[in-house]
């Protein structure tokens, strides 16, 4: 599974530089309440704003996330996992007062960067 990393994937630094590029100034794989044990992608902490970039292997995105094909059993279950634990993490940053955005690796990273860059400007 080497092709299939975890931290700066070629969509999400994609984003990142557009967001850059906009003027806008974040932190990268960070912990947007420290006493939660979950990283962020993207951080915006003044504004409390925390995106993720889904891979869409790992977080089964619906367009891609059920290719797993051999190996099912074993995979299932991690794959459910990851799923469960990034409803939880969403339910528990907006408990905290966050503002949540998921987005996935797949969707063009123009498109993405502008939703971000309007919840920011927005907030
Ligand atoms: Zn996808």
């Amino acid at each position: 599974m080497q092709a299939i990393r975890a931290r700066d994937t070629k969509p999400e630094m994609e984003v990142r530089r557009r967001l850059h590029a906009a003027g806008l100034r974040y932190r990268v794989a960070v912990r947007p309440v420290h006493t939660l044990r979950r990283t962020a992608d993207i951080v915006f902490t003044r504004r409390r704003i925390a995106v993720f970039i889904d891979g869409c292997f790992w977080h089964s995105c619906p367009a891609h996330g059920h290719a797993v094909g051999t190996n099912q059993a074993y995979w299932a279950p991690k794959l459910a996992r990851t799923i469960a634990r990034d409803e939880e993490t969403t339910q528990a940053l907006q408990a905290a007062g966050w503002t949540v955005a998921r987005f996935w690796e797949h969707e063009d990273a123009a498109l993405v960067s502008d939703a971000i860059i309007a919840l920011v400007r927005q907030s």
